[in-house]
């Protein structure tokens, strides 16, 4: 069993998408990123990446490429997935923490465990996704950003 942590932030701006984990959350603000921000599929991402020992996402897909402008991150997830079972590791479970003050997340938690867990060829029971709010505290409570923090489990695939 191979344990890893993935952790991003995205600051939320006018004029961009809110997306995460590849559903459009219908809000006033979106994140800023490279890429388009999905802050939940970048954490898990690295949640993945790590738990392999494999070269993080920001070295992957580097936001200095334009290749990966406005890229569908959970096009980029699908490769880290497909990487970490190259690696010869199978998902065993993740689960993620989205750290955001609003909007409120609660409608958008199931579909987003399905179009994640659709995305690494994994059961939607393998993916568990929580938001909690900061209680006004920092740059996740006064709607500066979005945190998201993820942990995933991974075995050694049977050959
Ligand atoms: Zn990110």
């Amino acid at each position: 069993m191979r344990i890893g942590h993935g952790f991003d932030a995205h600051r939320l701006v006018e004029g961009r998408a809110l997306i995460l984990g590849g559903i459009r959350i219908p809000f006033e603000r979106g994140a800023l990123g490279h890429s388009d921000g999905d802050a939940l599929a970048h954490a898990i991402a690295d949640a993945l990446l790590g738990a392999a020992a494999l070269e993080d996402l920001g070295s992957r897909f580097p936001d200095t490429d334009a290749r990966w402008k406005d890229a569908d991150s959970m096009v980029l997830l699908a490769e880290c997935a497909k990487a970490v079972r190259g690696a010869g590791f199978a998902i065993v479970n993740l689960d993620a923490t989205i750290v955001v003050e609003r909007p409120k997340l609660a409608p958008f938690i199931r579909r987003m465990r399905e179009n994640i867990a659709a995305c690494l060829a994994a059961d939607a029971s393998c993916v568990g996704v929580k938001a909690k709010s900061s209680e006004g505290m920092g740059y996740t409570g006064d709607g500066t950003g979005v945190a998201v923090h993820a942990v995933a489990l991974l075995r050694e695939a049977i050959t």
